[in-house]
């Protein structure tokens, strides 16, 4: 089974490098070529404006639509999970996303004066908290009925989880282990 981390911006090595820790084969995806080799794909934290240019110039946009509309598993985080999102506040006119999550979320929704936090978090899926960082993230101001909360803080759902899409407004690439990592892989494999 292979690994998709879409390696346009951001920051995709901290996953790909969780990913391997844990075994799995890792693809960089920059090329529409290189979507057909792999079976899940994870887009990581960056910029989701400047990635939805990128997806658009790279071409890879379209097709990327089409897997994810066909089922294949993806696990968005923070840029990432606006990007799965249906609607997105505060975004750029002409920004696009795949629609995966029906949830809305608002770009920088935690404020400038508190732009990064870090905090422990109680999920549902694991026996302890997990170290969550939270970098300018999006905050989700609305939640379809399909969408399932793993995990809240102050009072939003920063980990949620829709059939075999998987989705943080923090970042668990910069945990200090793989937990959340192995749940997604898990997802892929079952
Ligand atoms: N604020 C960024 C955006 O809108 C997301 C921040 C992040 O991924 N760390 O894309």
């Amino acid at each position: 089974m292979k690994i998709g981390v879409l390696a346009l911006q951001g920051a995709f090595r901290a996953h790909a490098d969780k990913l391997s820790e844990l075994g799995a084969d890792v693809v960089e995806v920059r090329r529409p070529s290189h979507l057909d080799a792999v079976d899940a794909l994870v887009m990581p934290g960056g910029e989701s404006t400047t990635m939805s240019m990128l997806l658009e110039s790279s071409e890879l946009f379209d097709p990327l639509a089409v897997r994810i509309d066909d089922g294949m598993a993806v696990f968005g985080t923070c840029a990432g999970l606006i990007l799965l999102s249906t609607e997105i506040e505060d975004g750029r006119p002409d920004q696009r996303s795949f629609g995966r999550f029906d949830i809305a979320v608002q770009r920088n929704g935690y404020g400038r004066q508190i732009e990064s936090f870090e905090t422990e978090l109680e999920t549902t899926v694991t026996d302890d908290p997990v170290h969550a960082v939270f970098i300018r993230a999006p905050r989700i101001v609305r939640l379809g009925t399909d969408v399932e909360v793993l995990a809240e803080s102050r009072g939003d759902a920063v980990l949620v989880r829709s059939g075999n899409a998987l989705g943080a407004s923090f970042h668990p690439e910069l945990a200090t282990d793989a937990r959340i990592h192995r749940l997604f892989l898990d997802s892929v494999a079952s």
